[in-house]
């Protein structure tokens, strides 16, 4: 009697002893990955922006970004200023990314750098500052592309649109590219349209300048055309085959038109800019949006995700949030941090090939041209 009294107490003090400790260590796997903790810090430099960011699996902690101005002055990118100012603001950048996130760099798990496409020289700054940092903690290196960073950006967490499901078409359109790409998972990517000439983000800077607006003007073209009537002039749209884009045909006619509005009236651009802002805005989305129709009409892939510093603007969010009510489709458009060029979303793909144990070694160096199919 007694025995059997002691034996059911061990056994019900053992399963009470198995339940707490279920409760107390959930995932119940001592040495699981997901239970340790992986932070990535992550630096971006391919273009003007120097960019730091750290992120805990797939949060971020801290996304600290370096515009720079001194490109303004010169109404576009020059490269040669572009690296100096990312030499001088790396550091600064980079503890500013430690700080905010509230780690030291001793609990970094792993560096991930942009690698490439962009400029040379401030892919060079990037790519070397990641190789001395990886070396001197002793930590492994990731090797990114630009461009699928753009598009996995999509799978940060805690954006309002929620995680695009496999395959889906991703937009990347921004101040140095215009593509649609067929995403079927992280790293299978296939392009099916491109610019063959101009970004959509140079047709909005490139069109601001010859309205005489301060360089980026893509924003401003955006700011003026919500006050402005999108049918007030008409600009020819391109007729490019296929998935392909072409912007530079835009471009000279809206500068004819301008020369020759200007001839006859010299306060033309004053006394229509926010009208010419609408129609120009209107023409260019009226572009992207054709050939997104285009896209889901050849593959039947109704899932579709933007990216690059142009999904930031009003027309396209607006157009697109239009399509998901009348078309059907679901559109993801990023977090607007996530839109232009930014650490972070380089650090989501280090996390991912982190996962996939993808790491580099110290003789990588940048590309300036890297393809986005190339892994
Ligand atoms: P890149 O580094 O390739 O130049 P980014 O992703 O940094 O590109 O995006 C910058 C581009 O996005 C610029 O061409 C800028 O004019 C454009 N842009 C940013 N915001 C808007 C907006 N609201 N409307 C139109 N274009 C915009
Ligand atoms: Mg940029």
């Amino acid at each position: 009697m007694i025995t059997r009294t002691v034996l059911t107490s061990i056994f019900l003090s053992f399963l009470i002893g198995s339940i707490c400790f279920t409760f107390a260590h959930p995932t119940f796997i001592p040495n699981s990955v997901e239970k340790e903790p992986i932070y990535i810090l992550a630096i971006e430099s391919s273009c003007d922006d120097t960019s730091a960011a750290i992120l805990n699996h797939k949060n971020v902690l801290s996304n600290i970004t370096a515009s720079q101005k001194i490109h303004e002055e010169y109404g576009g990118v020059v490269p040669e200023l572009a690296s100096r100012a990312h030499q001088q603001n790396i550091v600064p950048v980079v503890h500013q990314a430690l700080n905010k996130a509230n780690i030291d760099k001793k609990l970094i798990s792993a560096i991930a750098f942009t690698r490439g496409p962009g400029l040379m020289g401030s892919l060079l700054v990037g790519t070397s500052f990641a190789k001395s940092l990886a070396l001197g903690l002793d930590v492994p290196l990731i090797e990114v592309n630009h461009m699928q960073a753009h598009i996995l950006a999509h799978f940060i967490e805690g954006q309002e649109d929620g995680i695009p499901e496999f395959p889906f078409l991703a937009m990347t359109i921004s101040g140095g590219h215009t593509q649609i790409v067929l995403v079927k998972d992280y790293f299978d990517m296939e392009i099916l349209g491109e610019t063959l000439d101009d970004a959509v983000g140079e047709a909005f800077d490139k069109s601001a300048k010859i309205l005489g607006l301060p360089y980026p003007g893509g924003p401003l073209v955006d700011k003026y055309a919500k006050e402005g009537n999108a049918d007030a002039f008409q600009f020819p749209k391109p007729k490019v085959e296929g998935l392909n884009f072409s912007f530079s045909g835009l471009k000279t006619s809206i500068l004819y038109f301008i020369q020759k509005e200007t001839a006859k009236n010299p306060n033309f651009i004053e006394e229509n800019l926010v009208d010419i802002c609408a129609s120009i805005q209107k023409t260019i989305i009226g572009i992207l949006m054709d050939k997104l129709k285009k896209a889901v009409k050849q593959t039947g892939i109704k899932s579709i995700a933007i990216g690059g510093g142009v999904s930031a603007n009003s027309g396209i969010r607006t157009a697109l949030r239009t399509a998901e009510k009348n078309r059907d489709w679901k559109t993801y458009i990023p977090k607007f941090e996530y839109c232009t060029d930014n650490a972070a979303m380089i650090g989501i793909v280090g996390y991912l090939k982190f996962n996939e144990m993808d790491f580099t070694n110290q003789s990588v160096s940048a590309k300036a041209r890297y393809k986005i199919t190339q892994n």
